[in-house]
């Protein structure tokens, strides 16, 4: 694979992401996929996909996860239902996350991206533990599938990301650092996170963003087009290259309401991303 190809996150159904023909208009040669739909799992659907894939001459390198009931509407929200955090969905979960990664698995991807959801800071607690052993299990189960799991960040800081990769000692689990969401949750500066995270970082989103106005923490930043935040494109491109990442740069910019939109943001995050690795 060339040196750091951009790539973008695309949708193999109605989802988040961009349509493979957008991708392919954009001379874009790698994605990050998002959640198929349990409706679209199908080996039928993973031959198709790949057909259109192998014309289209794109790579996917990541699944992410995603769950129903889950949301982003706040910060609370975000800690109460996203990923493995709640108890009383979470065997349900890794159940579907079980099947996420085989139909991966068909697809021929290695790594499964989630966000796992806030880790709880007291490491002596059950609801630490629960979350432990909830993704040591999937880290085994996704090593017998020949895969990795991917972190994303944003919903810790730095350190407490690292001790918990520690905790759960496993081979196969890494990060996707996204600079945007430590900006967005208030969890520290990307770059001196990134540097203290990097041997991890496996992938990651080239998102950009603004602090809060209000309480870090408690209150979202805002998302902004890749270049327009304060995560510093140049400085964390070349921040990656320090730390000895060669994989894909994939760019995340979430408007699927605004499909014109978003399809120019990503061509202007593509021809930035462009310029600055031509320095690097
Ligand atoms: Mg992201």
């Amino acid at each position: 694979m060339e040196f750091m190809p951009v790539g973008v996150f695309a949708s193999i159904d109605a989802g988040l992401g961009v349509k493979l023909e957008v991708v392919r208009d954009l001379g874009i040669k790698t994605i990050q996929l998002h959640t198929p739909a349990k409706a679209s799992r199908t080996p039928e659907n993973a031959k198709a996909f790949l057909e259109k894939l192998s014309e289209y001459g794109i790579t996917t390198t990541v699944v992410f996860l995603g769950f129903e009931g889950e949301t982003y509407e706040t910060i609370a929200r975000t800690a109460e239902t996203v990923g493995f955090v709640p108890e009383e969905t979470r065997q349900a979960r890794l159940q579907e996350a079980r099947e996420i990664a085989d139909f991966a698995k068909l697809l021929g991807v290695e790594a499964i991206g989630s966000h796992i959801g806030f880790v709880p800071h007291d490491t002596a607690s059950d609801a630490y533990k629960g979350m432990v052993a909830a993704i040591q299990e999937y880290c085994d189960y996704l090593k017998k599938n020949g895969q990795r799991l991917h972190l994303e960040t944003g919903q810790e800081k730095a350190e407490n990301l690292l001790a918990f990769l520690h905790d759960v000692g496993r081979d196969n689990i890494f990060i996707n650092f996204d600079p945007a969401n430590l900006i967005l949750y208030g969890m520290g500066n990307p770059i001196e996170s990134l540097k203290k995270v990097g041997k991890y970082v496996r992938s990651c989103h080239c998102k950009d963003a603004l602090p809060t106005t209000g309480t870090p923490g408690v209150d979202w930043g805002t998302e902004v087009p890749f270049g327009q935040g304060k995560v510093d494109a140049k400085l964390f491109l070349q921040t990656l290259k320090e730390i000895g990442y060669t994989g894909p740069l994939t760019i995340e910019r979430e408007i699927p309401e605004d499909p014109e939109r978003q399809k120019a943001e990503i061509g202007q995050a593509l021809a930035l991303i462009e310029s600055i690795k031509a320095t690097l």
